[in-house]
């Protein structure tokens, strides 16, 4: 084997494990391809002592850091198969090539499926967000909209309403009704049944949604919970259960971040929801942790110290 671990995925959660079997003493490879999920937003907000700094600087940082570890090799390139072999995991690279390990780390993160309305994917990130712990304080006693993709959008709209004045607009969706409908009502949320047919303002700012009877609904941020996909089909290849989260596909792990695949650990946003930095560096420490406590305690590694 060339490494005890190999990683796939090297932002909040890859490298958090990556960190924790380094300083295990393990061998760990860190294979990225460099595009975290929160890359189009400007600022990160909310995680321990780096709140409002740069997503891309806050990696950066980290991967230096890591990089001061003796046994840690970073690889920029995308892993794109991995199976089980003799001992642990080959991982083939789509730049040719493999390399192997005895245990995996899955952190290859999620992407967003965002609504095909004119306008709205340029603003992700920046005026039209999915979070408002990361982002709705920006926007606080604001004119905030929140755009209904499933049931829990009606939820999602409540919520929002802490930070300020909250339409729902429905976009050709029917009415909530019942339980639904009472707490929209005891928030104060206003509820917009028109479809948006585009999203203005200039750059990435958001100033009006135009509805489809030409209406122009005054806004400064729209929220939305949209559906993701997995990043890699290389959970399910290797035969890793998956559950249906509430906003798509989600690897199941158990409290020490092993998948249902022995020698296979899965954390950050492909094994829980719902997601943030945070929760993804916590449970990429947690996936190092038991990672290392395997290969010291697993009667199958003794004697496998690099
Ligand atoms: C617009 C937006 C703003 C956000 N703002 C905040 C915020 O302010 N605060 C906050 O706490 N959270 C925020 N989040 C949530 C946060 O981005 C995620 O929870 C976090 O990035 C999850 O970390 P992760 O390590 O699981 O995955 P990611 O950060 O998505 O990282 C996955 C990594 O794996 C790499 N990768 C993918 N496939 C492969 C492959 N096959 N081989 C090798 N590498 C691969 C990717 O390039 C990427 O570098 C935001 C999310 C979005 C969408």
């Amino acid at each position: 084997m060339n490494y005890d671990a190999v990683v796939i995925g090297g932002s909040y959660a890859g490298l958090s494990a990556a960190m924790q079997i380094a300083r295990g003493r393990r061998s760990v490879c860190v294979l990225d391809t460099g595009e975290p999920r929160n890359r189009f937003a400007d600022a990160s907000h909310g995680f321990f002592g780096q709140d409002g700094a740069a997503p891309e600087a806050m990696i950066v940082n980290a991967r230096d850091q890591l990089a001061a570890y003796p046994t840690v090799r970073m690889i920029a390139h995308m892993a794109c198969d991995a199976t089980r072999v003799d001992g642990g995991f080959e991982v083939t690279l789509a730049s040719g090539g493999a390399l192997t390990g005895r245990k995996l780390v899955l952190a290859f993160g999620i992407s967003d499926v965002l609504p095909a309305i004119s306008g709205l994917s340029e603003r992700w990130g920046d005026s039209v967000l999915h979070c408002p712990y990361c982002h709705g304080y920006e926007y606080r006693d604001g004119r905030l909209g929140v755009l209904w993709t499933a049931p829990l959008s009606a939820h999602q709209a409540a919520l929002i309403a802490d930070w300020g004045a909250t339409t729902l607009y429905l976009n050709g969706n029917p009415h909530p009704e019942g339980d639904a409908r009472t707490l929209l009502d005891r928030r104060g949320v206003s509820i917009e049944a028109a479809s948006i047919q585009e999203l203005r303002g200039k750059d990435r700012t958001l100033t009006s949604l135009l509805l489809d009877d030409g209406r122009e609904a005054a806004i400064d941020a729209l929220f939305l919970a949209p559906r993701s996909k997995l990043n890699s089909p290389i959970a399910e290849r290797l035969g890793c259960a998956l559950d249906d989260g509430p906003f798509g596909p989600m690897v199941r792990t158990d409290a020490a971040q092993l998948t249902s695949e022995p020698g296979v650990y899965a954390a950050g946003d492909i094994a829980r929801a719902p997601h943030n930095a945070s929760w993804a560096s916590a449970d990429g420490v947690t996936a190092g942790i038991s990672l290392h406590q395997s290969l010291v305690f697993e009667p199958s590694m003794a004697g496998a110290a690099a």
